[in-house]
């Protein structure tokens, strides 16, 4: 089939790289790992230099002006991070360093205090290994269970055996809102319903879904959510747990240290409120303080604006892709997903295909993308995916497919 890419129309995707400047100069990078770690934003650059070259100092505890600024910026951008996923307070926003570290503070404080030998955990077989490794230590800790939604050959988790799973012994369910992998957007409003008809907790994975499309805590409903800075044009090093305030305000504290403390004594100590209860120690200032402007970066674009340029880059390459010979492509219909794409190309490793791709400027991720059981659910070992974001073009994908032609040339021939 032919495909015309000038049918679809991306928004203003010229000025939006202009704000990127690794995209400056005359043959920029098609950089298409953004679920892995986007691209950083100029403003949110210019925010971190700001704070080194005029008012860097530690926060909270001093009493001279720049300390004050230091600490009125951090705690600006948690207000503005609790604004963009509709919090109800800005302190149910902890910082912590990223996604995985979000989760393993539930896994800790909450998991070690409300899960026991008899209680049961809910995963599902999409997850990011961050979403998995935690609550295996906590069920090796505790003696739970760990029980799985499973996934269709088409990429969607198989609800239909939602009611058998949860039962009266599931004390947490924690999904992926959007996967790493397929880029399938889960029903997690309806997931959620239904655990909590049980009395379950939940966690929402949201790494991939915070980034990329509208989300709402408190319409979610979620107990727990966690995602990553470095995902959303911010910088690495910074990551965000939500949680409902009844939840984190019961929790025992995860890391011991400064800052997280109400009054210490030789034997014990007393702690602080959240959310400095679990932000022990000097937290990452200028990365928060820069994630927050990442967030007044997607806001003034729009969360809607992104995830339906997504959409047009990812119907596109779903096209494109599927005329080359010998391509296998997982995951649902574009429609029903984020702007994510993987595949495998017959007789070429993802790595060689990476490789290649490498060598025409292609930016493409190949492994096992820290989901080894959804890999072993395809029969795969590793595949290729190419991930879309607010600055990639259909020209990022017109690379992506002559660059996978290309390899098919160059491999089929040293085969042959
Ligand atoms: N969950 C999902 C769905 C992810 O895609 C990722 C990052 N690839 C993570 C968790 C972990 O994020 P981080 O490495 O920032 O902790």
């Amino acid at each position: 089939m032919h495909v015309d890419r000038n049918e679809f129309h991306p928004l203003e995707v010229d000025r939006i790289r202009e704000d990127f400047p690794i995209f400056a100069g005359d043959s920029p990078i098609a950089y298409l790992d953004s679920a892995a770690s986007s691209q950083t934003a100029r403003c949110v650059l210019e925010a971190m230099d700001g704070y080194y070259e005029s008012y860097r100092s530690n926060i909270h505890r001093g009493i001279y002006h720049i300390s004050e600024e230091a600490t009125a910026a951090y705690e600006d951008a948690r207000q503005k991070i609790a604004r963009f996923i509709s919090a109800r307070r800005a302190s149910q926003v902890v910082f912590t360093r990223n996604t995985t570290e979000s989760i393993n503070l539930v896994a800790h404080s909450w998991g070690n205090a409300n899960i026991g030998r008899d209680d049961e955990i809910l995963l599902t077989v999409m997850e990011h290994h961050s979403n998995l490794v935690p609550w295996q230590l906590l069920a090796e800790r505790t003696g739970a269970t760990l029980r799985f939604i499973e996934v269709t050959d088409e990429g969607l988790l198989q609800l239909d055996d939602l009611d058998q799973l949860l039962t009266e012994r599931t004390k947490l369910v924690a999904i992926t809102h959007v996967s790493n992998v397929l880029g399938t957007i889960n029903p997690v409003w309806e997931i959620t319903a239904a655990a909590h008809s049980v009395g379950a907790t939940v966690l929402i994975d949201a790494a991939q879904s915070v980034p990329h499309l509208p989300v709402d805590a408190q319409a979610l409903d979620c107990d727990f959510l966690a995602f990553s800075g470095h995902k959303m044009c911010g910088p690495t090093g910074v990551g965000v747990l939500y949680g409902k305030r009844e939840l984190l305000e019961e929790m025992p504290p995860f890391l011991g240290g400064g800052s997280m403390i109400r009054a210490v004594q030789r034997e014990r100590s007393t702690y602080a409120d959240v959310p400095a209860r679990f932000e022990a120690g000097t937290p990452a200032i200028a990365e928060a303080i820069g994630l927050g402007h990442a967030v007044d970066y997607l806001e003034k674009i729009g969360l809607d604006a992104v995830h339906a340029h997504e959409q047009q880059i990812i119907d596109y390459a779903h096209q494109k892709l599927s005329e080359i010979d010998g391509i296998t492509i997982y995951g649902p219909k574009p429609r029903m997903k984020a702007g994510v794409i993987t595949f495998n190309l017959e007789g070429i490793h993802p790595h060689d295909l990476a490789g290649v791709l490498d060598t025409t400027g292609v930016a493409v991720r190949a492994g096992h993308h820290c989901a080894q059981p959804l890999m072993q659910h395809y029969g795969v070992i590793a595949t290729a995916r190419a991930s879309f974001y607010l600055y990639n073009t259909m020209e990022d994908v017109d690379r992506l497919y002559d660059g996978a032609l290309k390899a098919q040339n160059l491999l089929a021939r040293r085969q042959g």
